[in-house]
């Protein structure tokens, strides 16, 4: 077996690429020009209510700024939807997904009314309302055409699973997975037919990524996407969750900040060959 290594960037075409970014960018892909292994690049613009098509071509034309070179073959994942669609299939039918018809409101309203509710990282864990609806129940409401997501039945899919979730995390050593930090998470959801997670694990198995590089705010979506690969029989890379940078007040440039974009970078005569070395990769 090849232990060629493969690593990726899958930035989002929600918006122009800033710093964080070209840290993300550059982290992936000198792990592989290092080891004399492979980087790919994928859009991840499932989510069309954000992602725009102008936003893919400038993100292509950053990166080629910053002397990043990727392999022709781009996946872009709203050309897979019915490869994302498949595999939900295969875990509904295994019993693992039930139809979710709350609304954000009815799960809020759920949640005040029990008085509290377990918080993962990203907020308060789905409090189970849908999950124990009967089967009729479901199909009258699908019938009546309510819409719905469908949201992983997180006991069901840790009783399939035979042994501990690990990984290894280049970054912070052996990890196990604790798929419970985040509950029965969404993985169609109801606007765009598909999720975040099932659609990453499903692309980096598919593209054959042995490391995964990211920022650590995406360190807990490791615990849940860990199980899927399980469920799904995917193999499992090696992680290296890096820390995100900061700018000179010490402040995380965090996805969403105003941090500066490359564009504006260029615009004020900054070469790419400059940024890189600001950001330390020479
Ligand atoms: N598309 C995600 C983002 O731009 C990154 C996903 C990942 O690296 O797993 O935040």
């Amino acid at each position: 077996m090849s232990s060629v290594i493969v690593t990726r960037f899958a930035p989002s075409p929600t918006g122009l690429l800033h710093l964080g970014h070209a840290y993300s960018a550059l982290f992936a892909f000198e792990a592989a020009s290092r080891n004399g292994g492979r980087f790919v690049l994928r859009i991840e613009d499932i989510d069309f209510t954000r992602c725009r098509r102008e936003f893919e071509v400038e993100i292509l034309d950053d990166l080629a700024w910053l002397g990043i070179e990727w392999e022709p073959s781009v996946r872009r994942q709203s050309d897979h939807l019915h490869e994302y669609a498949a595999a939900a299939e295969q875990l509904r039918v295994r019993g693992l997904l039930y139809p979710c018809f709350c609304t954000r409101k009815d799960i809020q309203r759920e949640i005040e009314a029990a008085g509290a509710a377990p918080h993962g990282p990203e907020g308060p864990l789905y409090p189970g309302l849908c999950r124990s609806l009967s089967a009729d129940e479901r199909h009258g409401r699908i019938a009546n055409g309510e819409s719905f997501a469908m949201r992983l039945d997180l006991n069901r899919a840790l009783a399939e699973v035979d042994g501990d979730l690990e990984w290894n995390d280049l970054q912070r050593g052996p990890q196990k997975a604790q798929p419970e930090i985040l509950g029965d998470v969404v993985l169609v959801r109801k606007d765009i037919g598909c999720s975040y997670h099932l659609a990453v694990v499903m692309d980096d198995g598919l593209q054959g990524i042995t490391r995964i590089t990211r920022g650590e705010d995406l360190f807990e979506a490791t615990h849940v996407q860990r199980l899927l690969q399980s469920l799904l029989s995917l193999p499992t890379p090696e992680y290296h969750h890096h820390p995100l940078i900061c700018d000179p007040e010490g402040k995380r440039l965090a996805k969403r900040d105003d941090a500066e974009t490359l564009r504006s970078l260029r615009s004020r005569g900054i070469s790419g060959r400059e940024l890189r070395q600001r950001l330390e990769f020479g």
